[in-house]
């Protein structure tokens, strides 16, 4: 329908969550009319956002250099590890301004189906942190999935092995429910996360 530089732009913009094809025009031809300058500043930002942006080598969030910002942070209380699915879970657990522990992100949850082993995701690091650093607690953190379940239901397993295997053992703990069935971290609002957070127990 229009030149080609156009409907690839479009074809990009289509690849975001949420943008249809209606919304992606709309937004090609906003930068078609903006000044050359603008347009440029835009597609660096995205550039160096990929450039600049790695992986904490502590907690698998991400990170700008060695560690991210929470693990960098002398504030955080360094006895406690919140275990999440994604960076996009840190996020939102940090805009509820409630937590002052650490993080580990898995970099998914376990899913037989889609081939996502214990090996896939970074839970050989959470068992070397939990036995190398002095953790009182590991919240479990993972979606209220089926996914996410059974991925604390492992992890839970695995971490009472180490605490066996050594002195003192973390308490391990898991979300209250409450977040809508079946959704992920990112959609509830701070205040049910709040309580989610809150609400937590021993398992
Ligand atoms: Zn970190």
């Amino acid at each position: 329908v229009h030149e080609r530089p156009v409907e690839d732009l479009i074809d990009e913009f289509q690849r975001l969550p949420g943008v249809g094809r209606k919304t992606a025009e709309r937004y090609v031809f906003l930068l078609l009319s903006a000044d050359e300058t603008d347009v440029r500043r835009f597609a660096e930002a995205m550039l160096h956002m990929k450039e600049r942006i790695g992986f904490c080598s502590r907690c698998h969030n991400i990170a700008e250099g060695e560690l991210c910002r929470v693990c960098a942070n002398p504030q955080r209380d360094a006895g406690v590890i919140c275990v999440v699915e994604t960076p996009r879970d840190v996020a939102s657990l940090e805009r509820t301004q409630q937590f002052r522990g650490l993080y580990h992100v898995l970099g998914g949850a376990l899913s037989p189906i889609d081939g996502i082993t214990p090996e896939r995701l970074t839970i050989a690091s959470l068992v070397d942190r939990v036995r190398s650093e002095d953790v009182r607690e590991v919240i479990l953190c993972t979606n209220q999935t089926v996914d996410g379940d059974a991925t604390a239901s492992y992890l839970a397993r695995e971490l009472a092995a180490v605490a066996e295997a050594g002195t003192d053992g973390p308490t391990i703990t898991r979300i209250a429910s409450g977040l809508p069935v079946g959704s992920d971290l990112d959609f509830a609002d701070d205040a049910t996360l709040t309580r989610a957070l809150a609400g937590r127990r021993s398992i």
